[in-house]
């Protein structure tokens, strides 16, 4: 997108109001309004056929009649007044439409946006919308919305899929003193994106963080594309994660949400932290907008209670960046500002005894030391101390060091009087929460920041070379027998084009040529039905593995026919694959899904009886880096079975890597042909042996 023509939406010098209203409560009255009141010094011209003056301002008949530029057009009209509108805001020039009405997408009329966009695209124009607030900039002190204000100022910008979250965190904004610079609604994303926005909010010098409530992208691609250019902090939170809220979302705003995991891999593939929910969003917000990333794992935590020490502790082990214990040196230095019975090791308990100098003094000590990675100030209120005191000391400590590139939450536990401290600590740029896990919780998202950029920026996996045309033979062949799913053989050809292990496999159609590619192969080995008609093998009594001579060759020919004769009377049967039986190895899955957001992606998980009955898998967008892939193998619940339990050696998760990645490549490489394909079992060796894919399934797009 033009972000010349998104800069006059977003920051128009200028605006037409389009259906503004003489009658109070209508949301063309209201618009008008709301840009007096909020100090909008730019043009104000409200449009309306009918009426002269509203609220002390001209009226004109058409956009077209406005003396001078209008950048920007808000529409209040009917849905069904658009479209001749679109066409006069072109011929003046408009260069973005801020189309607050409804009754679009959302109830049905996908073909009344599709109108609006190609109109205004022919102008050169862009449209916001529909079915939105509007947008609200405190640098430009412009409300073009319904919105009764401008939030509370602040460093984030909100894009927010919902206009009446819009509204609601708008009043909330002062109340949690979390402040944004500026809140866009975003509706039904006809045109503009969360894309474009992430772009063109990462050039706003007035915006230091940019937070988005997500319920389902149009183009999940363009958007982590987006995310890994930004260079300032993204959060997000994302709704319709359960079944349930999925649907809800879906009649909400006509865009279907996506799978929760699926969401959840483009994030970080994004580079974008993740709110788990709506006090998260406000409290991560708030930290990433006032507060550098956090560059290492070490996490300092000083308090003058036992209590929210541990509590702190607990919170930092279940946020991912565990406590360790200060050095000897940190820890003697330590002890000086605390009695015989504090504790230096960490966390670091002055005691009820600490006051504002030992508060300055430790802090200043803690922060300045290079050990140290983040600092984390607890307090709790006592009967000697004043937190107003307490909270000056923290930031004299602080600033005593001049370190800007390091970051420090805090915590005060108390009344009112902490709450009055807090609130300071805050306009200080220093973020403080009423509760030690969420200061914990706070740090880690610095953290994590940090950590999820370094992985967003990884460079993509270089494959070995793939023979493309082998696979797409083989596709086309399946395509020209009429099928949509391959048999194992051919998938096993595709998956060996694209360098992946599979074990080795011959079709044999009659007894006799089994017996003789068995002793090929070698025994022991495995023979399996071939039918485009059962895909699930051994459900229909299709498998038979260990086979060791001529006589069980012979045997397993006979039984395998029958099974799935009885099974499928009607199957369609090839013959039997025979193929070389690989070692017991550890099973996992690899599997591939069209999304309709995101396009292909990958998924990764404990194979076997697992897969089914604990879910325990995880995805990624294609393509996947390797340090994507590393952290699909530690993210499943069953990580610990890769890396050797009870005696058993590690796997070799590096071959594993290297063939999700290739597994990844296939997928993207193949997207217009493969809709569904997985890898169940691969059988994962001990380090150094690698690995083998001894079952493939692939379902192809259907053309
Ligand atoms: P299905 O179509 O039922 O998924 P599979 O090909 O996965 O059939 O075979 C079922 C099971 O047989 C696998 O989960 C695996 O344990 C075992 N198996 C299949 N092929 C091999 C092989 N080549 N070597 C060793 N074990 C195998
Ligand atoms: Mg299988």
């Amino acid at each position: 997108m033009n972000q010349e023509v998104l800069n006059g939406l977003i920051r128009p010098k200028n605006v037409a109001i389009i259906g503004a209203s003489v009658t109070p409560g209508k949301i063309g009255h209201t618009v008008v309004l709301n840009l007096i009141k909020g100090g909008y010094t730019g043009g104000i011209y409200p449009v309306n056929p009918e009426s002269e003056e509203i609220l002390g301002k001209k009226v004109y008949k058409s956009v077209k009649d406005i003396p001078g530029p209008v950048d920007a057009a808000i529409l209040t009209i009917p849905a069904k007044f658009v479209s001749p509108v679109v066409d006069e805001c072109g011929q003046k020039g408009v260069k973005g439409l801020i189309v607050i009405t409804s009754g679009f997408s959302e109830v049905g009329r996908r073909d009344l946006e599709e109108e609006m966009v190609e109109k205004a695209h022919k102008y050169g124009m862009c449209v916001l919308g529909p079915n939105i607030v509007g947008t609200l900039s405190n640098a430009d002190k412009f409300n073009g919305s319904f919105a009764p204000f401008l939030p509370l100022p602040g460093k984030s910008s909100m894009v927010t899929q919902s206009g009446a979250l819009l509204i609601a965190i708008d009043a909330a904004s002062f109340t949690r003193r979390v402040g944004f610079e500026k809140l866009i609604s975003i509706g039904n994303m006809c045109d503009v994106d969360f894309a474009d926005l992430i772009t063109w909010l990462n050039n706003d010098p007035a915006t230091y963080c940019i937070s988005l409530y997500v319920e389902g992208f149009k183009n999940g691609r363009a958007f982590i594309e987006a995310g890994k250019k930004a260079s300032k902090p993204i959060i997000a939170l994302k709704s319709g994660v359960s079944a349930h809220g999925a649907a809800a979302a879906a009649s909400h705003t006509g865009s279907l949400a996506g799978a929760a995991k699926i969401y959840k891999a483009a994030f970080q593939q994004a580079g974008v932290i993740q709110a788990s929910d709506l006090n998260d969003l406000f409290n991560r917000t708030q930290v990433l907008s006032l507060q550098p990333p956090m560059k290492g794992e070490k996490m300092l935590i000083l308090t003058n209670g036992g209590g929210v020490g541990v509590l702190a502790t607990d919170a930092a082990e279940k946020y991912g960046i565990p406590l360790m214990f200060a050095p000897e040196d940190v820890q003697a230095e330590l002890k000086k500002h605390m009695p015989e019975y504090g504790s230096a090791k960490n966390p670091v308990d002055m005691t009820g005894m600490a006051g504002n100098e030992w508060y300055k003094e430790t802090v200043q000590f803690s922060f300045a030391h290079p050990w140290v990675d983040g600092l984390c100030v607890l307090y709790c209120e006592t009967a000697m101390t004043n937190p107003q005191g307490i909270a000056e000391s923290i930031k004299a400590g602080i600033d005593a060091t001049g370190i800007k590139d390091k970051p420090v939450t805090v915590s005060f536990v108390g009344g009112e009087r902490s709450d009055k401290a807090m609130q300071w600590l805050v306009e200080q740029g220093i973020p403080a929460y009423g509760a030690p896990d969420i200061a914990v919780n706070a740090l880690a998202c610095l953290r994590e920041y940090e950590r999820i950029k370094e992985i967003a920026s990884e460079p993509e996996y270089q494959c070995k070379e793939a023979d493309k045309s082998l696979a797409l033979e083989v596709i086309a062949k399946a395509r020209k027998d009429g099928r949509d799913a391959l048999t194992e053989i051919e998938a096993k050809q595709v998956f060996a084009a694209y360098n992946l292990p599979v074990t080795k496999i011959t079709l044999a159609k009659t007894e006799d040529d089994a017996v003789t590619y068995a002793e090929k192969i070698g025994y022991p080995i495995v023979m399996k039905i071939v039918s485009p008609d059962i895909l699930h093998k051994s459900d229909a009594g299709g498998v038979k593995v260990n086979i060791k001579d001529e006589t069980g060759v012979r045997e397993a020919w006979k039984t395998i026919l029958e099974n799935v004769r009885a099974f499928k009377p009607t199957a369609d049967i090839h013959g039997i694959a025979i193929q070389e039986m690989a070692p017991w190895g550890t099973e996992v899955i690899l599997g591939s899904v069209n999304d309709s957001s995101f396009g292909p992606t990958v998924m990764f998980g404990l194979g076997g009886i697992f897969v089914e009955v604990l879910k325990d898998v995880t995805f990624r967008v294609t393509p996947v880096s390797r340090g994507q892939a590393r952290r699909m193998l530690t993210e499943i619940r069953g990580a610990p079975i890769l890396k050797g339990v009870r005696g058993e050696s590690p796997r070799d998760q590096e071959a594993l890597i290297d063939t999700v990645c290739n597994f990844s490549n296939m997928i993207l490489d193949l997207k217009d042909e493969i809709s569904e394909s997985d890898a169940n079992p691969v059988l994962v060796y001990e380090q150094g042996k690698g690995l083998k894919v001894a079952d493939a399934r692939i379902i192809l797009k259907k053309k």
